[in-house]
Order: C-alpha cells, then structure tokens, then sequence
C-alpha cells in the first residue's frame, strides 16, 4: 500500500486554508517527505503524524515556499534522539545548503544526514521494494521531478497452488523467486503458479516550464501530483516567464502520459477564493483530475 498525504498546498505564502507545499509518502518502513514548506511541524501534528518516522526527505528546489521549513524540522528530529541517519536529495546546491542550515541554527543534539546532490535525470534510491528517479526540470532555479516506483511482485496463484495439492513450504519460495520446481514427478513453471502484481507508481512534478521531461517522469503513472499555478487561459505567458505549469500543460501531461489520476497542487493565491477554475480547466483535457487540499490522504 502506497500512501500520499499532502500536508500543505500553497503557492509562495501560505494562507488561512492551505499551508506551503509539502507532501508525506508512507510506504512500508519508508516515510518520505517531498518538500518542506513552513510550518510543516504543526501540519505534522494536526495529521498526527511523527516528524521522527520521516526517513528520506526529496526536495524538489530550494524556492523558501518548498522549503522553510527544514531548520524547525530538523531541530525537532535533533532533539529527539533520532537515532538514523536523515536522507536528503536535492538538486544542484544541496549539499551546500544542507550544510549552511545545519551550521547556522545551533542544534543543541547531533543529527547524522547524509546529503544526495543530483545534477542529472536517473535513480537516486534503490531499494529492496521499490527505486525513485529524479528528472531535472526548467524552473528559474536547480528543480528536480520525483518518480516513485514499486517494484512488481510475484504472487501465488492460490487457485493453482490448490489443486495442484502444493503446501506452504520451500517449494512455493522458489515459484515466488520466479524459479521452475518439480513436485511429484511434475514440472511446474514460476509463470503456471503466480502472477505479476505491478507495483504503484507515484509522480511529483513540482515548479516548471512545460518540458519533455514531464512526460518521462509521469509515464502510466497511478498516480501524478503536479503544481498548477496558473490558468493557460488566463495567463500563459506569466506561466512562460515565471516557468511554471498551467492547468491544462498539467492535464496534458497526465493525458499524454497515460496517468490514472491526477492531483493539482501550489495553488495560486490569486484563485484562492475560487480554486475550481485550477480544476476546471484541468478537467477539459483530463477528466480524472482533482484538487488536492490540505491533509487529504490518497491510498494506492
Ligand atoms: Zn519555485
Ligand atoms: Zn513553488
């Protein structure tokens, strides 16, 4: 099970109803923070959720809205006897910045963290059950897209598995590694007894002109997060100059990419008393496609 939680949602400053951007993804022993907006402690506790769980942090760029929170949260992690070591990844001028941070707010407690820096498109975790690529974007500072990957699974076919009377045991192992096994004189093939569960596949793209790259980044994913900041409508050369996305690139995106749903996010201030049109417009070109809010919670 794969779970986002989207624990601010603002563009630039944060308002009455939204915090700045910030997004969790749980998954198995993993809790990784996509951004870090101001105020994230407080959006951590209002979702009650543990700040100290938080094992990787992705920042997409270093723009304050994305990331003001970090010397708070860290402190916080400080203090609390965390005892892993913090991951982060960013873009150019992480490694630089992480370490400015953590030398000019006097944490009272060590914290161990290790900092990625990536200057280019490719995976930047690889774990036991799923990997995360970085695709670098066109915004007006170093930004990166994040593309969350669970690895396939084989599965046993139960059905199968029963009438062909196999019983729990290093045999099913072996079918589930994908291996050939032979039971009472017969040989069964990994493919005969299992099948293949996809894993889920989670996209983050935030501040950017529209660029091939996004395509790259969403491809068939479950599920596409993306910043909308502007209505192509309204504003597409603000878009252009700014280099963000508007809401219809956003749902082009998803479209073209064969994504199944879609989530708009770093919602303007200016259609804060009317973020539908955001949706609106989205949905002329894709129709799966919804507002994200502050602590809503999407299960994959
Ligand atoms: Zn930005
Ligand atoms: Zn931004």
């Amino acid at each position: 099970m794969v779970e986002v939680i989207f624990l601010g949602t603002s563009e630039a400053t944060p308002s009455a109803e939204r915090n700045q951007l910030a997004m969790l993804l749980k998954y198995k022993n993993d809790n990784i923070l996509i951004d870090c907006g101001e105020c994230i402690q407080r959006q951590f506790k209002i979702a009650k959720l543990n700040p100290l769980k938080i094992t990787r942090i992705l920042i997409t760029h270093w723009h304050g809205d994305h990331v003001l929170g970090l010397p708070g949260l860290l402190q916080t992690i400080a203090l609390n006897n965390y005892s892993k070591t913090l991951k982060i990844y960013g873009p150019k001028g992480t490694k630089q910045f992480v370490k400015l941070l953590l030398k000019t707010f006097i944490f009272q407690e060590k914290i161990k963290v290790e900092i990625n820096e990536i200057t280019k498109d490719g995976v930047i975790i690889d774990s036991k059950d799923f990997y995360v690529k970085a695709f670098k974007m066109k915004h007006t500072a170093p930004c990166l897209a994040y593309r969350f990957v669970e690895k396939d699974m084989r599965k046993i076919d139960i059905a199968f598995i029963k009438k062909a009377g196999l019983k729990p045991g290093p045999l099913l192992g072996k079918l589930q590694q994908g291996k050939a096994i032979t039971f009472q004189g017969k040989k069964i093939k990994a493919r005969e007894a299992t099948k293949i569960k996809k894993g889920k596949k989670v996209t983050f793209i935030m501040d950017t002109l529209f660029n091939k790259n996004c395509f790259k980044a969403a491809k068939d994913s479950d599920l596409l997060v993306s910043e909308a900041v502007f209505l192509e409508s309204e504003h597409i050369d603000k878009a252009r100059e700014r280099k963000h996305l508007t809401a219809k690139q956003a749902a082009t995106i998803a479209k073209k990419s064969k994504t199944k749903k879609l989530i708009l996010t770093h919602i303007s201030q200016r259609y804060s008393k009317n973020p539908k049109v955001i949706l609106n417009e989205a949905k002329k070109t894709f129709k799966v496609s919804e507002l994200a809010e502050d602590f809503m919670r999407i299960i994959l």
